[in-house]
């Protein structure tokens, strides 16, 4: 069943057309990678879906509905829930007070505890403030506190980005069992190798259109697309 869909969105910034026809789709438990380097139109794909940035024209439909007027906040209640690349964990919250104000805020939350047990990393830095992490800390505390509200659709905004690599093969390891659970994923990422990891199946966008959708494994064989939109040889 198809939960997400998008079908030829046009959005701008102003005057600025960015997204030319988008389309995507999402099966419910699948995870699809939106791959596609620096300024693509990744991020502006996920403001797009979150109406933080609506389209101009097009549908973005979410469990059959069009979401069309629907506020950001509207479409967090129905489901969909972004961590922003910026990730927004709040800088003077301990983990635990980011991850309790979740919960409050959730209609039918997790409990606090079982985040703990999904990103280890996490529990003894329980009364760590945000601002006092590092950024892969930060990325599962985000993920975390989104996963709090059972998103049914969880947007994941280039989590690996300025990430060292020890900490990428981290985070990896524990969006591994989140992705296992029933949650439907868009993860974008101009990390290839992260994306081939833990999606089963990608688009490729450059300058704002969908060039390239296929499965990962067939991805996987196209070096020259690789090359040519991701720069990746
Ligand atoms: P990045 O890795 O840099 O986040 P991206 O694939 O997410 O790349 P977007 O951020 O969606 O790309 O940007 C797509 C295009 O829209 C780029 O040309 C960018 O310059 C432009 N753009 C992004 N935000 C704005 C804005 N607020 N106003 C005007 N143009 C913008």
């Amino acid at each position: 069943m198809t939960v997400l869909e998008l079908d030829e969105i046009n959005t701008y910034y102003g005057n600025s057309h960015v997204l030319h026809d988008v389309s995507l789709e999402l099966a419910e438990g699948e995870v699809v990678a939106l791959l596609g380097r620096n300024g693509a139109g990744k991020t502006t794909t996920m403001r797009s879906i979150m109406g933080v940035t609506p389209p101009r024209d097009g549908t973005v439909r979410f469990d059959g509905a069009d979401l069309d007027g629907l506020s950001p906040d509207e479409r967090n209640e129905l489901g969909v829930n972004l961590v922003p690349e910026d990730r927004r964990v709040f800088p003077t919250l301990t983990v635990q007070e980011n991850l309790t104000l979740a919960h409050k805020l959730a209609d039918d939350p997790r409990p606090v505890e079982e985040m703990y047990e999904l990103f280890p990393v996490l529990d003894p830095l329980r009364s760590n403030q945000g601002q006092n992490m590092s950024g892969g800390e930060q990325q599962m505390l985000a993920v975390a506190r989104a996963l709090i509200q059972r998103p049914k659709v969880l947007l994941l905004d280039e989590p690996t980005e300025g990430l060292a690599p020890v900490i990428v093969d981290d985070l990896r390891e524990m969006l591994h069992d989140v992705v296992s659970e029933d949650v439907t994923v868009l993860l974008s990422e101009q990390n290839v190798n992260f994306a081939f990891d833990l999606a089963t199946r990608g688009y490729i966008i450059d300058t704002g259109e969908i060039v390239y959708e296929g499965t990962i494994e067939e991805l996987q064989q196209r070096d020259d697309l690789l090359e040519r939109y991701l720069a990746v040889s």
